[in-house]
């Protein structure tokens, strides 16, 4: 059995711990945060993950996982290291990653035996190889270690079962040592024939970057296919459903909506392009995708203002502010954007999350919105819903009750998760995203063969043409 730190608390670091304590393992999360550790000792869990209190306790009352902030003896008892802290965007995008090193130093001047660092936080495209240098500097002469990476793909909401049943594991690691420690540590994961990755730290670093980015391009590509759809007639579900079907494509991150949020994608895909630019080399995709995923936030605000009008003494029900549903992560939500454009505009706005309220009410963007007990409550005189987050319980609302409620009943489903037809059938405006009427499209320009030719003479000649044949 391994003895395994893992430092940082936050949605990585207390579900990997308490995933691999889950695996038999002995876990030590370390946290810098006094207050979040005090908290986790009384089995009181800092975020919202649906199956993570179980598990929490099951491992905390069967002696498996432990809480600490005391790193320094963490680290002494320990194997392997995992560093699973924050790397949050710096005002020019780039990855702040002054708490990997802060980490990494400690762990280098209190390492006891062998021990494998293990960096799992998303970090620019260098730093594992970078790590091991700077721990060289702190560590006693003759310390064994090993640097390897292993970025994480769970996702909040599903974190458990994106952790325990991966697509894939990716391995940067370039001594047999951290590699037969690593492949050991996952193999309750090969049991269940998980694939592995096996390469060197820059490329498992480049692996999870290039995933990020490329999920929040295909996202920013159908959320701008949804604007061409709106301006020409097509529906943006039924083109995302023809598109999935082609297997290279994938029917997956097609969803419409008010575009990517989240702790990953905003500040990853800033990341890739900040790091790749240092470089010397440009991605301008990811740049694009960016671009697109601001415009489609400020389009959504503009969709509002355009089917509720003046904003003179009206108020609007926003239903959702946390960036998905199953989370209360209010990290980059698109609610963030929407909701102050929207008070910008001279709108009052109540809004309802089934579990991000406390989380949001208190952040500067939403300063001024009213929480609401339930979606009807946030209704009640409401001249439209702007419905941002797809709660399963925002998906069979009772239209007609509400519409009792509403001053307007106008619905701004911006996650598409209504029928027009159905909404429009219970007396509802309903404005959805990339929902194009067939029929109102511009007319497209003919070619110049077809409009220089005369039709009359045309089909005359034609008709002789016909008869002499
Ligand atoms: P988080 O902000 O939820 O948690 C980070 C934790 O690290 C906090 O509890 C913080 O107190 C702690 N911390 C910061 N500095 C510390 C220090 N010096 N010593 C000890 N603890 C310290 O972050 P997160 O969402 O868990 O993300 C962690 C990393 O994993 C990031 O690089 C992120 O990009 C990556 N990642 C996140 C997800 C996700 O879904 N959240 C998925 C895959 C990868």
């Amino acid at each position: 059995m391994y003895t395994l730190t893992v430092v940082g608390t936050g949605y990585v670091g207390l579900v990997s711990g308490a995933c691999y304590a889950d695996f038999g393992s002995n876990v030590i999360c370390v946290d810098s945060d006094a207050s979040k550790i005090e908290r986790l000792k009384a089995l009181e869990l800092p975020f919202f993950e649906p199956g993570l209190p179980e598990m929490v306790q099951r491992n905390v009352n069967e002696g498996r996982l432990h809480f600490t902030t005391d790193l320094p003896t963490a680290v002494k008892e320990s194997n392997i290291v995992f560093i699973t802290v924050g790397t949050p965007p710096r005002k020019d995008g780039s990855a702040d990653t002054s708490a990997i090193y802060a980490v990494a130093k400690t762990v280098a001047q209190n390492l006891d035996g062998y021990t494998l660092v293990v960096q799992k936080s998303t970090a620019p495209v260098g730093t594992a190889r970078d790590l091991y240098s700077w721990m060289k500097k702190f560590a006693k002469r003759g310390a064994e270690f090993d640097v390897a990476s292993n970025p994480e793909f769970l996702r909040e909401g599903s974190a458990i079962e994106t952790f325990m049943r991966p697509d894939r594991v990716i391995i940067g690691a370039e001594t047999k040592k951290s590699q037969d420690l690593l492949k050991k540590l996952h193999d309750p994961l090969f049991l269940t024939e998980t694939p592995m990755v096996l390469t060197t730290l820059e490329t498992a670093e480049l692996i999870k970057y290039a995933s990020n980015c490329f999920l929040a391009t295909k996202i920013s590509f159908i959320n701008e296919i949804s604007n061409v759809c709106e301006a020409l007639g097509a529906d943006v579900q039924v083109v995302a459903k023809g598109l999935g079907m082609d297997r290279r494509i994938g029917s997956k991150f097609l969803h419409a909506g008010p575009g990517y949020g989240g702790s990953c994608f905003p500040k990853d895909t800033y990341a890739l392009a900040s790091f790749a630019r240092a470089a010397g080399e440009r991605v301008g995709i990811v740049e694009a995708a960016i671009a697109a995923n601001e415009r489609q936030m400020d389009r959504m605000v503009d969709k509002v203002v355009a089917a509720v009008g003046s904003p003179k003494g009206k108020k609007i029900a926003v239903l959702g502010l946390a960036f998905k549903p199953n989370t209360d992560d209010m990290r980059a939500a698109p609610s963030l954007t929407i909701v102050p454009g929207l008070i910008k505009k001279g709108y009052k706005v109540v809004a309802f999350d089934p579990i991000a309220m406390p989380k949001a009410e208190p952040m500067s963007e939403l300063k001024g919105v009213e929480m609401a007990a339930d979606a009807y409550d946030a209704a009640r005189g409401a001249s439209a819903i702007v419905l941002i987050t797809e709660w399963n319980e925002f998906r069979t609302l009772d239209l007609a009750k509400l519409k009792r409620l509403m001053k307007k009943p106008v619905l701004c489903d911006l996650r598409n998760i209504y029928n027009p037809e159905d909404a429009e059938a219970a007396g509802w405006t309903y404005v959805g995203v990339g929902k194009g009427r067939a029929g109102k499209a511009i007319k497209p320009k003919r070619p110049a063969m077809a409009a220089a030719a005369k039709p009359a003479a045309g089909r005359k000649a034609a008709k002789r043409e016909g008869k002499r044949a």
